[in-house]
C-alpha cells in the first residue's frame, strides 16, 4: 500500500470547525463516539482571543490517548492561561484516514475539530517509540510537510515530548524540536517565547524561533546538530552547526508537585477508554535503580506530593468528574513516605460510598498486603499484583531488583491467607545475560506460589498467572550498552516455559502465562536505540503502510524487516547492528548530547556491577552514590513524612447521612 498526501489543509481556514465536512462520514467508520468531542470538561476558547495556540496529540487511537496522564496536565495548564488555547489530536484509525483523504479533510482536533495546520504548536508526546509511525500519518494527513527543513513559517512547530523524547533521533528529521523532562513549566517557558516572537512580527521567520527555543538550552532542535559517522557505522560526534546552541540540553525537573496540582478537572471519555478512573501521581521519580527501567532513571529524584494536596486532589477530581475509582499513582506508588496514612484516611473518607481507590503497586512485601486490604475496604477484590522482573535470584541480582523468592512467598502466604485467591506476576525475557534456566526459574517460582497459595487458603482454587515481556534495552540505562536478546532466543526460551509449565501435572493447570513474541520488541530496540538514520526506515513503513505498531492486529515485522534492509542498504549498519550488538564504553551514543543528569560513568560502572551481579540500594533511604542527576540537576530528593493529615475531615458518607 502506497501513501500519498491528498488531503489539501491549505485550503481550510485555519480555527475554523471542519465538523459539517467530517460528520456524514462518520457513520461509515468504526467507533465514530471517538470523533465526537464535547466531553464534560473539555474546553473550547474563541480562536482569535488568544495568542498562542497549542494542538496536543497523543499518537494513539482515542482510547488509549485519552486517558494519559502528561496531555491530561498539560491542557488544564495551558488552558488555565487566557492567552493560551490548547485542544487535542490523536490517530483516527485507518478507515477514517482513508475517507479523510478521499474528502480532503485534514487531521483535525477533538475540542472544536479544528484544522490541525492552523496551530502555532503541536506537541506530541510519546509514551513507546511504536507510536512513530502515527505521527507521521497525522502530519500528513494535516497536510504539514512531513520534514522539518520542509516546512514554512505557517506550519506549526512540532514538539516531541515523554519519555521517548531522551532519544529523539530516529525521528528527527520529522520534529522541529523535542523537550525532556516535565512538561508543566517547559510548556509555559516555549509558550512564552512563541507569544513573544509573534508579537515581535517573527523575527529571523521559522528558524529565529526555533533559535530562540534552542538558546535557551532547554529545547533540542535536531536540526542545529550535525552528526558525523565513522567508518564502521558508530557515530563519531554530535555537534551544534549554529552560534548560540549549546552542546547539550537538560531535562526539566519540576521540584514542588504541590504547587502544581494537576490535573484538577480531566475530560471525562464519552467513548471507552482503557482506563475511566481519576489518576493522581502520588510522586514523580524513581531511585530503586532497577537497571532495566528508564522511566525510573530519567525521572530522578524522587518527589513526593503531600498527604494534603493528595487529598484536596481526590476530593476535587471526583467532584469535577462524577469518577468513581480512584488510582494513586507513581512508579512504584507503595513506596511513598505516608503510603499507609494516604490509604488509610483516603479509604476512611470514602467509606460506604462507590468510591474505590486503586495502587498499581508491585512492591513484593507484605505491606503491600496491609495497602491492598486498606484498598479493598470499598471495592471488590481483584487479584494482586507483583513484579519480580527476573525468574532466577541471580537475574534479580542483575538487574538490581532486590527480591528474593522467599520474600514473595512470605507475602503470598499472606495474602492467600488473608483471602486473596489469585496473584499476578511480572517477568521479562531477554535481560542481559540471561540463561534458558533463569527463564525456568519463572516456572519453579509459580509452582511454589500455587503450592503455598494451596497450603495457607486450604484450598486448590488457587491461580497465579505469569505475564512475560520482552526486554529491550533503552537509552539513559546502565544497559544502554547491553546485546538485546534476538527474537529467536526470546521465542525460544518462551517455548521451553511454557512446555515445561504445561508439562507440569500437578500445578500446571493453576498457572496461566501471558506473553507476545520477541518481534515487536526488536523494532522497539531499533527505534529507541537508533540513530538519525533510522529516520528513514520510518518512512519507508510509513509510506508502505504501517500504523498503529503497538497493536499486534496492525504491527507487521517483515515490513519492518525489509523496510530496514532497502532503507539502511548501504550505510554499513542493519537491524541486528541496533539491536543485537553490545557497545563498547566509548561508543558516542546518539542521544549523548541529551542530559538526563545521570552521570555516564556511573551508568557504565552501574554496568559493570550488573555483569557482576552486584546490587546497589535505594538512596531514599541509604547515602547518595553519586549518580549525578542531583548536583547536574540542581535538585534533591523530596520525601517526607510531611506530618500533614486529612483528618479531621469527615467521612463523605457522614456528610452525606446529615444531608439525608
Ligand atoms: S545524586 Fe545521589 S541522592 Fe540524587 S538521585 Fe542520584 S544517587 Fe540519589
Amino acid at each position: 500500500m502506497s501513501t500519498s498526501t491528498t488531503t489539501d489543509a491549505r485550503s481550510t481556514t485555519p480555527g475554523e470547525s471542519l465538523f459539517p465536512a467530517l460528520e456524514p462520514l462518520l457513520a461509515r467508520v468504526s467507533k465514530p463516539i471517538q470523533y465526537a468531542g464535547g466531553e464534560l470538561n473539555s474546553v473550547v476558547k474563541p480562536w482569535n482571543k488568544v495568542d498562542v495556540r497549542w494542538c496536543l496529540m497523543y499518537p494513539d487511537a482515542y482510547e488509549v490517548g485519552q486517558p494519559n496522564q502528561g496531555i491530561a496536565i498539560l491542557y488544564e495548564i495551558l488552558n488555565e492561561r487566557d492567552w493560551i488555547l490548547a485542544e487535542r489530536t490523536y490517530a483516527v484509525w485507518p478507515d477514517l484516514a482513508g475517507l479523510m483523504r478521499s474528502h480532503a479533510i485534514p487531521q483535525f482536533t477533538l475540542d472544536a475539530h479544528r484544522p490541525v495546520r492552523g496551530f502555532d504548536i503541536l506537541g506530541v508526546s510519546f509514551s513507546t517509540e511504536l507510536g512513530y509511525t502515527n505521527l507521521l500519518e497525522a502530519l500528513d494527513l494535516a497536510g504539514i510537510p512531513l520534514h522539518s527543513v520542509e516546512r514554512g513559517d505557517d506550519d506549526p512547530i512540532v514538539v516531541m515530548g515523554g519519555h521517548a523524547a531522551f532519544n529523539p533521533e530516529p525521528i528527527a528529521d520529522f520534529i522541529d524540536a523535542a523537550v525532556l523532562g516535565d512538561g508543566e513549566e517547559a510548556s509555559l517557558l516555549v509558550s512564552g517565547i512563541v507569544q513573544a516572537w509573534k508579537a515581535d512580527g517573527r523575527p529571523g521567520g521559522r528558524d529565529g524561533l526555533l533559535l530562540q527555543l534552542a538558546g535557551t538550552g532547554a529545547v533540542y532542535v535536531p536540526k542545529f546538530y550535525d552528526v558525523d559517522y565513522l567508518p564502521d557505522g558508530r557515530i563519531r560526534r554530535v555537534a551544534p552547526n549554529r552560534p548560540g546552541v549549546p552542546f547539550q540540553v537538560r531535562k526539566h525537573t519540576l521540584m514542588d508537585l504541590d504547587q502544581w496540582p494537576y490535573p484538577k478537572k480531566p475530560i471525562v471519555p464519552l467513548a471507552e477508554t482503557v482506563h475511566e478512573r481519576y489518576s493522581v501521581e502520588i510522586f514523580r521519580g524513581c531511585t530503586r535503580g532497577c537497571r532495566f527501567c528508564q522511566a525510573g532513571m530519567i525521572t530522578r529524584p524522587v518527589r513526593e506530593r503531600n498527604i494534603e494536596t493528595i487529598g484536596a486532589m481526590v476530593a476535587g477530581g471526583l467532584e469535577a468528574t462524577g469518577l468513581e475509582e480512584v488510582g494513586l499513582l507513581s512508579l512504584s506508588s507503595a513506596d511513598h513516605s505516608e503510603i499507609g496514612e494516604i490509604t488509610k484516611q483516603l479509604a476512611d473518607r470514602y467509606e460506604g460510598t462507590n468510591v474505590s481507590l486503586s495502587l498499581p503497586s508491585t512492591r513484593v512485601d507484605a505491606f503491600n498486603i496491609d495497602l491492598a486490604n486498606e484498598l479493598s475496604r470499598n471495592g471488590r477484590r481483584s487479584g494482586l499484583t507483583f513484579a519480580p522482573e527476573g525468574g532466577s535470584e541471580r537475574m534479580r541480582k542483575v538487574i538490581n531488583k532486590m527480591v528474593t523468592e522467599d520474600d514473595l512467598i512470605g507475602t503470598v502466604a499472606t495474602a492467600f491467607g488473608n483471602g486473596w485467591r489469585q496473584v499476578k506476576l511480572y517477568f521479562m525475557c531477554g535481560l542481559p545475560t540471561e540463561t534458558d534456566e533463569d527463564v525456568l526459574g519463572i516456572a519453579s517460582m509459580a509452582r511454589r506460589v500455587i503450592e503455598t497459595g494451596r497450603r495457607a487458603a486450604g484450598s486448590r482454587d488457587i491461580r497465579c498467572t505469569i505475564s512475560i515481556g520482552g526486554f529491550v534495552p533503552k537509552p539513559h540505562t546502565p544497559f544502554q550498552w547491553a546485546a538485546q536478546a534476538s527474537p529467536e532466543t526470546i521465542d525460544h526460551r518462551l517455548q521451553l516455559l511454557r512446555d515445561t509449565i504445561r508439562a507440569d501435572k500437578q500445578y500446571g493447570r493453576a498457572i496461566g502465562m501471558r506473553y507476545h513474541d520477541g518481534k515487536p520488541g526488536q523494532i522497539e530496540g531499533l527505534l529507541s536505540r537508533g540513530d538519525r538514520r533510522v529516520g528513514r526506515v520510518i518512512e519507508a513503513v510509513w509510506r508502505d503502510g504501517s500504523r498503529f505498531d503497538g497493536w499486534s492486529e496492525h504491527f507487521s515485522y517483515d515490513r519492518w524487516v525489509r523496510c530496514s534492509e532497502e532503507a539502511l542498504a548501504g550505510d554499513g549498519v542493519d537491524l541486528d547492528w541496533y539491536t543485537t550488538r553490545e557497545r563498547d564504553y566509548d561508543e558516542v551514543f546518539p542521544w549523548d548530547h541529551l542530559d538526563s543528569g545521570l552521570d555516564r560513568d556511573w551508568l557504565w560502572e552501574d554496568w559493570q556491577e550488573a555483569i557482576d551481579e552486584v546490587e546497589v540500594d535505594d538512596c531514599r533511604w541509604t547515602p547518595c552514590y553519586d549518580c549525578g542527576v542531583c548536583p547536574q540537576m540542581d535538585t534533591q530528593i523530596q520525601i517526607g513524612p510531611s506530618g500533614l493529615t486529612l483528618l479531621p475531615m469527615p467521612s463523605v458518607r457522614a456528610d452525606l447521612l446529615a444531608e439525608a
